[in-house]
């Protein structure tokens, strides 16, 4: 039986409408499960007993089991959640000043191996239904209760483009007004370049943002860290990201963790201001979470040198710091903490 939580607000109307049910009642199922947080048909009064009969027979509400969960001295929450097939999956919370950032995963396990990132390393196993996108955001939203979940970014497990369909659905269903009517301009995407994808997303004018992993601005360590370089190379994808921030109203971000001697000399700062000009951007430092990759993360006096060449070249840029290392909150981490024992 499929969860209804699959379903965008279109396709359970169409769904509906072809057994001869109201179009109306696709909204109300909708106000039930998203504003009023009912997880039984029966409980839908205001339906008729014939649809409530037919929804019962075809449709179910999935749950995500909570099996573990950490708090960081920072306060970030990370929770290892396990689906009906017992795949693990991870789901983090980032409280800062009055936002808490929901970090979701998109997919059991990544294809795209990144020398850094953990999620890559015990293979990929499959791409997440739209309700287990969705059943994360629900979970999530009762653990941290009475506060509420005010961003959501797509950058836990996996590749959001790589699972593309149903990353969409999850952000209709997210953003439906009739339903959890969460805000657009509150959502992020992260890919690590997937350019037919990005291509798709600025026809679909979805008007949310998008975060691009670049780490590297040199091609041969940009592969070496990310082989998806190879398939998409660096020029191409920063193409791409110059006609997204175009279409697009808000400022594209990438993503750049710093990496000991690796790609913070005067050098990396000047190239990256060179490959950018022009373009509504913002690049997100981040110091690496450190893991057993061979990688380490810059001290302060190569930190301090980087910030002052970025400067210099006239980059705009942020320091984001790394939250919840003490909990193994990197991408991936607690999950493969969780199976390696
Ligand atoms: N696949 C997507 C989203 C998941 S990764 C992407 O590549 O963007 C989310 C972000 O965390 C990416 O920018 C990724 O490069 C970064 N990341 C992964 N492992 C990391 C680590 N050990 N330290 C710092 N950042 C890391």
């Amino acid at each position: 039986m499929k969860d209804v939580k699959n379903y965008t607000l279109k396709d359970l109307k169409e769904l509906l409408q072809k057994q001869g049910f109201s179009n109306f009642s696709a909204q109300q199922v909708f106000d039930w499960i998203y504003r009023k947080n009912v997880e039984s048909f029966d409980s839908m009064s205001n339906l008729s007993k014939e649809i409530r009969g037919f929804l019962k027979e075809n449709f179910c509400f999935s749950k995500v089991k909570l099996s573990k969960q950490e708090v960081s001295v920072d306060g970030t929450k990370k929770f290892l959640f396990t689906l009906e097939d017992e795949s693990s999956i991870e789901t983090v919370v980032i409280p800062k000043k009055d936002r808490n950032t929901l970090c979701l995963s998109t997919q059991v396990g990544c294809k795209f191996n990144c020398s850094f990132c953990l999620s890559g390393q015990s293979g990929f196993k499959r791409n997440l239904k739209v309700s287990e996108i969705i059943n994360q955001y629900l979970e999530a939203g009762k653990l941290i209760a009475p506060e509420s979940i005010t961003n959501i970014v797509f950058m836990g497990i996996g590749e959001p483009l790589d699972n593309f369909v149903n990353l969409i659905k999850s952000i209709q269903v997210l953003t439906e007004t009739k339903g959890i009517n969460f805000s657009k301009r509150r959502i992020s995407i992260s890919t690590c370049g997937l350019i037919p994808e990005i291509e798709k997303l600025i026809d679909l004018k979805l008007g949310v943002k998008l975060s691009i992993s670049l780490h590297s601005v040199d091609s041969k360590k940009r592969t070496k860290l990310m082989p998806i370089n190879r398939r998409y190379p660096l020029e191409e994808l920063i193409k791409a990201a110059r006609s997204f921030s175009r279409k697009e109203k808000h400022l594209i971000t990438f993503e750049y963790a710093l990496l000991r001697g690796y790609n913070t000399s005067k050098q990396d700062a000047q190239a990256l201001a060179r490959i950018l000009r022009g373009m509504r951007y913002k690049v997100n430092l981040i110091s690496l979470n450190c893991l057993d990759a061979g990688y380490k993360s810059p001290d302060q006096a190569e930190l301090d040198s980087f910030r002052k060449e970025l400067k210099r070249a006239g980059v705009f840029f942020t320091l984001r710091e790394s939250r919840g290392s003490d909990i193994n909150a990197a991408c991936g981490q607690l999950r493969a903490s969780g199976l390696n024992k």
